[in-house]
């Protein structure tokens, strides 16, 4: 769809002068910095980090294929997202179109912005109602969430779905990928390049191992990527975080992602032989949902074992299910054995 984007950001947002940081003026060479108020005397983290993070984008420009001005950095996922709705959306006016159920942070970011979500139940099997979400769309929809493979549902969408939303919708489409790493289906991340109205979302936390240092990427055309820098806090990415991640992109994961597949499909096989599991929904994720004849009850069977999943239980479309994530080996060993003692 051939769409003018800047017609999609707020009025307020387009016309922003954005905070200038104190070494954002002078690109030369610089020895003496007496320019920030900072303390001259080193503790390691005495001056102000990369405010553009280009080292970490950069590298991660390698690893990804996609150039770094198409490279958004954020504190988590959770800073992106609630960027979107504070770049796009007006409050009490605009809206955002969600699948359901899936991620609690859309409807959390969307309530603290004053933004409608329209929830649009998933099918059969949390299959994609790809027409029901184009229909549920209107003039002031702004964004459009989708999460291949979804949480909590585990399962990843045909990417012809997705793009062909993508391609339907005059909004934002955002295609969280915060598991891509353990699908088959891979990533949409270079359609952006092509694709003015879509941005695809990934994070640290889950493959990579990274969780507490927050780090979650946007990947979206030039333009979505200078208008959220220029909303952004002008040091969101601290430097403790841009070291520590970039000596981490130095060891690949893989073996440790296909070692999580492997038991995930060694614990889905095993939950789903157990008499009181009515079903294990198909996973391309690192956690299998479980439908069970009392999922209240069998979460407190696992807490007196001292193991904690999530109960879904009153999520719309997951009544009497569990998410078990896939730890170690050890871990999900324990997981299966009191699953056995459970009666
Ligand atoms: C875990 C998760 C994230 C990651 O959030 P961070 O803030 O990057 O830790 C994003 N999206 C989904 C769907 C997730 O499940």
């Amino acid at each position: 769809m051939d769409m003018n984007i800047s017609g999609l950001v707020r009025d307020n947002i387009r016309s922003l002068c954005p905070y200038s940081t104190a070494r954002d003026e002078y690109k030369g060479k610089l020895g003496v910095f007496l320019d920030a108020n900072e303390s001259p005397y080193s503790t390691g983290y005495n001056r102000y980090p990369d405010p553009r993070q280009l080292a970490v984008k950069s590298r991660l420009s390698e690893i990804k294929g996609i150039p770094t001005e198409n490279i958004f950095l954020g504190n988590g996922s959770d800073e992106p997202i609630d960027l979107f709705f504070r770049v796009f959306c007006n409050p009490g006016k605009d809206n955002a179109v969600a699948i359901s159920p899936s991620y609690g942070m859309y409807a959390v970011a969307a309530d603290i912005n004053d933004v409608e979500v329209r929830s649009v139940p998933l099918g059969e099997d949390f299959s994609l109602p790809v027409d029901e979400i184009i229909a549920a769309c209107d003039e002031n929809t702004k964004l459009v969430f989708l999460c291949s493979p979804n949480n909590p549902s585990g399962n990843a969408y045909d990417p012809a779905d997705l793009m062909k939303i993508v391609d339907s919708v005059n909004a934002i489409v955002i295609i969280d990928e915060a598991y891509a790493d353990f699908s088959a289906k891979g990533s949409l991340r270079a359609q952006v390049l092509e694709h003015g109205n879509m941005i695809v979302l990934q994070t640290l936390s889950k493959a990579w191992g990274l969780a507490a240092l927050r780090l979650g990427i946007a990947y979206a055309q030039k333009y979505i990527i200078d208008v959220m820098s220029m909303v952004k806090y002008p040091y969101n990415i601290n430097q403790a975080t841009q070291e520590l991640v970039l000596k981490a992109l130095e060891s690949p994961i893989d073996d440790k992602v296909q070692e999580i597949i492997a038991q995930r499909e060694i614990v889905a096989a095993e939950v789903a032989e157990m008499p009181f599991v009515k079903k294990v929904y198909p996973s391309d994720a690192n956690f299998i949902l479980v439908k069970v004849d009392d999922a209240n009850r069998l979460y407190d069977h696992l807490i007196k074992d001292e193991i904690i999943v999530r109960n879904r239980d009153k999520v719309p479309g997951c009544k009497g299910c569990l998410r078990m994530t896939i730890g170690l080996k050890e871990e999900n060993m324990k997981l299966l054995e009191s699953l056995r003692r459970y009666e």
